[in-house]
């Protein structure tokens, strides 16, 4: 097999899982399917390498996100967790999400709270709303805030200092994690200025022709891109990260990212697959598999090994355990919901999302047992980058 033919394999086709098989691409890149018949012993030896020089070429990470043998996921998850461990032990950090507005300018293709979205109720969380949120979950053990919302032109630069100051003000032995999409530099460092630790803004897809598929013409890569190199250069923690399994996705796209993500150098990565949303243009389209999002956190968690890595909400939407499976691929990172209960159906970024009938407790205490299940340990901490 020549390396062309390998990367033409595309990522949502029957080699990957059946129940991903798309019947119809996106782009124009797939060609026949072919075999990936690297000997094992080969695909071992380029886990190896990955986690000994933490890159690899493309051919080869095109290898590892498509080869077949079941054996080689448990060497590679089994690399992946000796990695995370020799930085952070056995503790999995936990971070309170507050979705405190689910109003949105912008109109992704794949996002439940879109513009467009016209059956989203929206609504915003005041601030003490947002400050009750943070004082359950402070009682909870949480030491990291994560607010996060859709771009919302009420949150003024002035309103989100003023959040971030009195989340601050009130538990100054926490970190404030910021996700709120594209602003300006300037607006960045007010609110680095006013006391927040961390923004994650995710790539989504570091492939100009895959961004392409995924946003309308008024966003770019480009400028996403440009973001996170700012929020980095004010001194941010800053996390990148891409749906798996997204409509017109290839290995290519894939690699991509990983080579993005190898050229940020972000604090942490958030990767959870694809999940279609009834009430957008992607509705009908198959969701990002189980199997090849594990295989993406441990391969971000060799090429990265100091990496704050989420197993996260949707990856727990497809399968039941797949928290715990993320866990024992190399996530060290769990972010479950602070947001209140009258709100949590309505940030519904896809369907079918866990936990949006259950109160934070609830979640802490499922979440802790689910953990422990795993062997690691669910801890009380800021969980900062090492
Ligand atoms: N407005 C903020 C937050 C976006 S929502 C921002 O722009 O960063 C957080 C993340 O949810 C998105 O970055 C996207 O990767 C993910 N997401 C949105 N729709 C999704 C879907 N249908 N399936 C899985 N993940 C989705």
């Amino acid at each position: 097999m020549t390396d062309g033919e390998l990367t033409s394999i595309e990522m949502t086709g029957k080699k990957m899982n059946d129940k991903e098989t798309t019947g119809k691409n996106m782009t124009d890149r797939t060609e026949p399917v072919s075999e990936n018949e690297y000997p094992i012993a080969q695909i071992r030896q380029w886990i190896d390498r990955l986690e000994a020089d933490h890159i690899l070429p493309r051919e080869q990470l095109v290898a590892l996100l498509t080869y077949e043998q079941a054996e080689c996921d448990v060497y590679l998850f089994e690399r992946a967790r000796h990695v995370r461990e020799s930085v952070y032990g056995k503790a999995v950090y936990m971070r309170g999400l507050i979705e405190f507005t689910n109003y949105c300018k912008n109109d992704c293709y794949y996002c439940g709270i879109r513009r467009s979205a016209a059956g989203a109720e929206r609504y915003r969380l005041s601030e003490e709303q947002i400050l009750n949120c943070c004082k359950n979950g402070y009682e909870l053990g949480f030491r990291t805030f994560v607010l996060q919302g859709g771009e919302d032109a009420y949150f003024t630069d002035e309103r989100i200092v003023q959040i971030v100051r009195r989340i601050k003000e009130c538990y100054p032995d926490c970190a404030l994690t910021l996700s709120i999409g594209e602003r300006e530099r300037e607006s960045y460092e007010a609110f680095f200025a006013a006391g927040a630790d961390r923004y994650l803004l995710r790539h989504e897809t570091a492939d100009e022709a895959h961004y392409r598929l995924l946003h309308p013409p008024q966003l770019s890569l480009s400028h996403r891109k440009q973001c996170l190199r700012q929020l980095k250069a004010i001194g941010y923690q800053v996390g990148c990260g891409f749906m798996v399994g997204s409509p017109g996705q290839t290995p290519d796209c894939l690699v991509e990212d990983l080579l993005f993500i190898r050229e940020l150098e972000p604090h942490m990565v958030g990767i959870g697959p694809f999940v279609p949303h009834h009430d957008t243009p992607f509705a009908d389209k198959p969701q990002g598999g189980l199997e090849l999002t594990l295989r993406l956190l441990a391969i971000i968690r060799l090429m990265q090994p100091h990496v704050l890595l989420p197993a996260t909400t949707a990856l727990g939407t497809i399968d039941p355990r797949g928290r715990e499976k993320g866990i024992l691929a190399g996530a060290n990172v769990v972010m479950p919901n602070l947001s209140p209960g009258e709100v949590r159906k309505k940030y519904l970024l896809y369907d079918n999302k866990i936990c949006t009938g259950d109160e934070a407790a609830e979640c802490v205490n499922c979440l802790g047992k689910r953990i422990a299940s795993t062997g690691y340990e669910l801890v009380s901490d800021r969980g900062d980058y090492k």
